[in-house]
């Protein structure tokens, strides 16, 4: 019945929730590195993290500067056909992120959010994942709920 084969439904399926995309494997590369143990895909968890430290109770989202609207990101201008669309459809994706981080921060968990363009630079990324996980503090650097990362910007 089903005539698509498992890899290529899986790698559609990766496609379309924006699971194991490139940047989230180098993050993943780095955590491995660093000698972090964690879990992907945290499922029971508002937003489903891409990659869970249930003891430190942390939680990690790798997101594309696009898709999600990087503050200030050269990455994530709007086209301009279409251009009403496009804002209503990734303000939506904002509104949805800010809520997911409001909701795991409730819970008490920590919360960081990686963008794409961050995993060009592998020594900083390297530094900035090293800093969240093991600060004490219950911020780590460059937070997703700290104040640009709600406000809605337009190059
Ligand atoms: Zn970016």
């Amino acid at each position: 019945m089903d005539r698509v084969p498992q890899e290529t439904r899986s790698a559609i399926m990766s496609k379309v929730r924006g699971r194991n995309t490139k940047p989230e494997m180098l993050v993943r590369s780095v955590l491995h590195r660093l000698g972090f143990r964690f879990r992907l895909h945290g499922k029971n968890l508002p937003g489903t993290p891409d990659i869970v430290f249930p003891s430190r109770r942390a939680a990690i989202f790798v997101h594309g500067c696009f898709w999600h609207q990087h503050p200030g990101c050269r990455k994530a201008s709007i086209p301009e056909t279409r251009r009403d669309f496009w804002l209503a459809k990734l303000q939506r994706n904002v509104d949805r992120d800010a809520e997911n981080v409001e909701a795991l921060a409730a819970e008490g968990w920590k919360v960081l959010t990686v963008w794409e363009c961050e995993t060009k630079d592998m020594d900083l990324l390297s530094f900035k994942l090293d800093k969240f996980l093991s600060g004490s503090t219950r911020r780590g650097p460059h937070l997703s709920w700290d104040s640009s990362y709600t406000t809605w910007r337009e190059d």
